[in-house]
């Protein structure tokens, strides 16, 4: 193998303006294939989760204290990264090239003869146009658009910016990195004759769930920006569609737009329902209450294991469940052939796609999803008079299941594979903003919840409470909670609809 063959590759990528599923899919494969990632703070770091979990991860964040990092200490590593022959992704906010200094790490790149490629992104101007209703340019009122600094590049001597060139312009003029120099934007546009009348509008955090925007006319757009609160990065547009046309601003009638939710589920499921809440642009506050703990070191296990094949249905009633025995699975060497001929049914779709993950395709998946319609669907499709049923799952479930499968003829054997336990977590999180929504999917995790949080301290936020059924609504009462809602469906998507539709009730 000759040097040229050992060096790396660096894809400088556009990671998008701010929500994470708005990288392109080009972006998003090579994101997870790289050995190294190096990325900016504009970046949003839920992208980081895709990146395979041996990756190292660099963040180089620009002009944030003592952590900040110069732009030739940046081009170092990029190159340093390529020559130890890895695959590096060089994730940047919006378009790599649109303020972003892309050029100057792929001419540093070019220079030292590393293979790059370039991935563009969405940026920033382009996303907060379709967040907030202004188009860049309109058939009817603006021809041009043009995108201009608000920050000069430091040490420049003179201003690349014609001003008095700049105020004739009767397109949309968008300044990136103005929110430092507004009042000094507006002032030398209004001296260079653009009328101060002018629309304005400024669009801060673009994409994601705190997203602010505000209207004013150019001479007022300042003052407006103070009073609420506007803090970079964000854009300023100046031009006829500033104006913008409130009926394009769909991300305002989405019912969960801003407001904060509170999951309180363990990490692993919980990223996942924060994930599904923050596609519908919620500002999620992840506290993991409870932790799952695994039982399979116990001798029951092993000596179940050894006697898996003899059993005509084993039942898995939940991913962690799966999950967990397969890692037990593993680690004694073993494979699903330990289940020799049983046929094998799951407890929901999430369940079965788990299975399939480790190779097996479930026999059995009911269309409902709790353990009574499981019972009831494996009693239609099968008669399980004198079958021997194994039920792996939580220790924490109810008997539900084992009784309405032993009623049906079956014996069955219950071998718990982990159970839950208390999550000590920092809940500083809680007291930083307003909360709208607590949620919670089990009475357990009510119950470590409120061992750490008091019942006031929820009333003083005003926060409303969600539960996902009954009998976490009953465990909520017993703690002394008032439940605005519960699920009619209990899953999480379930959960989530009942939250939207009291939103929709109670702000239409
Ligand atoms: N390469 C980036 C821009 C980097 S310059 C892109 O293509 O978008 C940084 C500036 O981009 C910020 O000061 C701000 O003006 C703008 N910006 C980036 N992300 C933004 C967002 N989510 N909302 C509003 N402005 C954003």
């Amino acid at each position: 193998m000759n040097m040229t063959n050992r060096k790396g590759r660096v894809y400088l990528v556009g990671a998008g303006p701010g929500r994470p599923d708005l990288i392109t899919v080009r972006g998003l494969e090579l994101l997870k294939c790289a050995d190294c990632v190096i990325y900016d703070k504009l970046a949003n770091p839920a992208l980081l989760n895709y990146a395979r979990s041996d990756a190292e991860l660099l963040a180089v964040p620009k002009r944030v204290g003592s952590e900040s990092f110069r732009q030739e200490q940046i081009n170092n590593l990029l190159v340093q990264k390529a020559v130890e022959g890895k695959s590096v992704v060089r994730l940047k906010g919006g378009d790599p090239y649109i303020f972003g200094r892309g050029t100057e790490e792929a001419a540093v790149l070019a220079e030292a003869g590393i293979n790059f490629e370039v991935v563009p992104g969405v940026t920033a101007a382009l996303a907060a146009s379709c967040y907030s209703g202004i188009a860049l340019t309109d058939r009817a009122f603006a021809s041009e658009v043009i995108f201009v600094t608000g920050h000069e590049a430091e040490g420049k001597q003179q201003t690349g910016i014609d001003w008095s060139l700049l105020a004739k312009f009767t397109g949309t003029i968008v300044f990136y990195m103005g929110m430092g120099n507004l009042e000094d934007i507006t002032r030398r546009l209004i001296e260079n004759g653009m009328s101060p009348e002018t629309p304005s509008a400024v669009v801060a955090d673009a994409t994601l769930p705190t997203q602010k925007f505000v209207k004013a006319t150019m001479a007022t757009i300042t003052d407006s920006c103070t009073k609420n609160k506007i803090m970079p990065p964000a854009l300023v547009f100046i031009g006829p569609t500033a104006a913008g046309d409130s009926r394009l601003n769909w991300l305002a009638e989405l019912p969960l737009f801003g407001k904060t939710v509170v999951v309180t589920r363990d990490a692993q499921g919980g990223a996942e329902f924060a994930e599904k809440i923050a596609g519908r642009m919620a500002v999620t506050i992840e506290i993991p209450v409870t932790k799952i703990k695994t039982l399979t070191d116990s001798g029951d296990f092993i000596k179940t294991l050894a006697q898996i094949h003899a059993y005509d249905w084993v039942i898995f009633t939940s991913r962690n469940g799966v999950e967990t025995f397969f890692a037990a699975l593993a680690k004694l060497s073993k494979d699903a052939r330990v289940f020799g001929s049983a046929k094998i049914a799951a407890i929901g779709i999430r369940t079965a796609e788990t299975l399939a993950r480790f190779g097996i395709k479930a026999d059995f998946v009911p269309s409902a999803f709790t353990s009574n319609d499981l019972a009831r669907g494996l009693i239609e499709f099968t008669n399980l008079r004198g079958k021997k049923v194994l039920l792996m799952c939580s220790q924490i479930a109810s008997d539900d299941l084992t009784q309405l499968l032993e009623a049906a003829g079956a014996s069955v054997d219950n071998v718990p594979v982990y159970t839950h336990e208390k999550n000590l977590c920092d809940m500083k999180p809680l007291s930083e903003r307003p909360i709208h929504w607590l949620t919670f999917a089990s009475p357990f995790a009510a119950t470590c919840f409120f061992e750490q949080v008091s019942v006031d301290f929820v009333k003083s936020k005003n926060a409303k409470v969600a539960s996902i059924g009954p009998v976490t609504s009953k465990k909520l009462v017993e703690l002394g909670v008032k439940v605005d809602i519960e699920a009619s469906e209990h899953t999480f998507d379930g959960l989530l609809a009942a939250i939207e539709q009291h939103e929709l009730r109670t702000t239409k």
